[in-house]
């Protein structure tokens, strides 16, 4: 099928050209549009002018969530209001919620590279995509739905939770997509399974947001539904929504569309680039967005690049998918740890669900004692408890350098939620 959505840029060479063009684009409009950065900009001595090259890029201060939140309502505006045609909001608590404003251009925008995420997942027109992720204010439902009818498939708007007319749906509309989240996905993989009416759906692709999920996991969602392809749709309000980038068929890390944002992974502590295919945060800047631009936002988010040649043949550049978040750090007798790590230890072991959670405690002896709590695979049986979770702390201990306590539970036992699943327990006091 004839590609509708790739980047204008053909070549690496292009793509760079179209990044500075954009980077000088968006200082310019943000010195102009917005005293918010006229101020940070003037406070760092950088005129529009001084960008020269993309190497220019850091000499650029950061953005944060701090400075959004102190714009509250209408932070990092760059545009007069006339302009402006929606605002979404992320969660959070009045005055620490983000609120980002829209022009046109920018959800014109927006729709056409989520067109990309279904083109690049290899939709056509024929399919029928269920959108089980929030709408209204937040930007997962419009988003995805946008992108859909852009792409030119059928979106069928059912919005999250609501098992049983999910359910229905997947058997009466023939859904052959669905979007949602992992946690929702193995929800509903088990909600098929138990209705038995896997033989009457037609689901072939799963497409995930906003949540991490472990290999565990989505293997176990992937073979309870029978489909063809999981992909990874990674995004934040901050950043228009969802859709900023996608795995492709290959699966080997999230394209992402470097055409409208420049990606910098930077070393949280001392904001320099990590070496090359390390973990650090990530840091966008946004290169055609107009009411809201960002400059060196800092995510919060952790990934890495990934280097060489997908074998799909794009341009677009890799990120691996997210590790968690710098925030979510866990320090455990003096070792960074993040909850990612040990989704990938589990991941690699057989015979253990996907489900598992970490309790941190201080005991009287003044040390921090950290337990792991893994549930068995459907169907293993309690005898191989002892060695299953000696396996588990071996692997801990190997990767990750710490000891764990391992407690196994009988499948199921973890509780599932629709929304983003509570893995870290801190019961230590500071
Ligand atoms: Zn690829």
């Amino acid at each position: 099928m004839e590609k509708r959505f790739t980047p204008a840029a053909k070549t690496k060479e292009e793509l760079k050209a179209l990044q500075l063009e954009g980077l000088k684009w968006t200082v310019k409009l943000a010195y102009k549009g917005s005293p918010f950065y006229r101020k940070r900009l003037d406070e760092a001595g950088i005129k529009p002018s001084h960008i020269r090259s993309l190497n220019d890029l850091s000499k650029l201060p950061f953005t944060t969530a701090k400075d959004l939140q102190e714009g509250y309502p209408f932070p990092l505006l760059s545009v007069p209001f006339e302009k402006v045609v929606r605002i979404h909001a992320s969660s959070g608590t009045t005055g620490k919620r983000k609120v980002l404003c829209y022009t046109q251009k920018d959800i014109d925008e927006w729709a056409h590279f989520f067109a990309r995420c279904y083109e690049m997942a290899e939709l056509n027109r024929e399919d029928r995509v269920q959108i089980a992720v929030g709408y209204g204010v937040w930007t997962a439902g419009v988003g995805f739905q946008l992108g859909c009818e852009r792409f030119g498939a059928m979106a069928i708007p059912v919005g999250p939770g609501n098992v049983d007319m999910q359910c229905q749906f997947l058997i009466d509309m023939q859904t052959t997509v669905m979007c949602c989240t992992a946690s929702m996905g193995l929800l509903m993989a088990e909600e098929v399974h138990r209705r038995g009416i896997s033989d009457q759906i037609n689901l072939k692709k799963m497409i995930f947001g906003s949540e991490r999920s472990s290999d565990a996991m989505r293997a176990k969602i992937k073979e309870m539904l029978g489909l063809e392809h999981l992909f990874d749709i990674p995004g934040m309000t901050e950043l228009y929504g969802p859709g900023t980038g996608l795995d492709c068929v290959y699966h080997t890390g999230i394209h992402y569309w470097a055409d409208y944002y420049i990606l910098e992974i930077l070393d949280p502590e001392t904001l320099k680039p990590v070496p090359a295919g390390e973990t650090g945060e990530m840091v966008v800047t946004t290169l055609r967005k107009e009411a809201a631009p960002l400059i060196r936002y800092r995510t919060r988010d952790l990934t890495r690049l990934i280097s060489g040649k997908c074998p799909c043949g794009s341009i677009l550049p890799r990120h691996d998918r997210l590790l968690g978040r710098s925030d979510d750090m866990i320090i455990f007798r003096a070792v960074n740890i993040y909850p990612g790590q040990i989704d990938h230890v589990l991941s690699g072991i057989e015979g253990i669900g996907s489900e598992y959670q970490i309790i941190l405690d201080r005991k009287e002896d003044g040390k921090d004692y950290m337990t792991v709590k893994v549930e068995r695979a459907e169907g293993v049986e309690k005898e191989r408890e002892r060695e299953l979770s000696r396996k588990i702390g071996d692997e801990i201990k190997k990767q990750i350098l710490v000891s764990a306590n391992v407690e196994m539970v009988e499948y199921g036992a973890l509780p599932r939620s629709e929304r983003k699943s509570k893995r870290v327990f801190d019961n230590r006091e500071f």
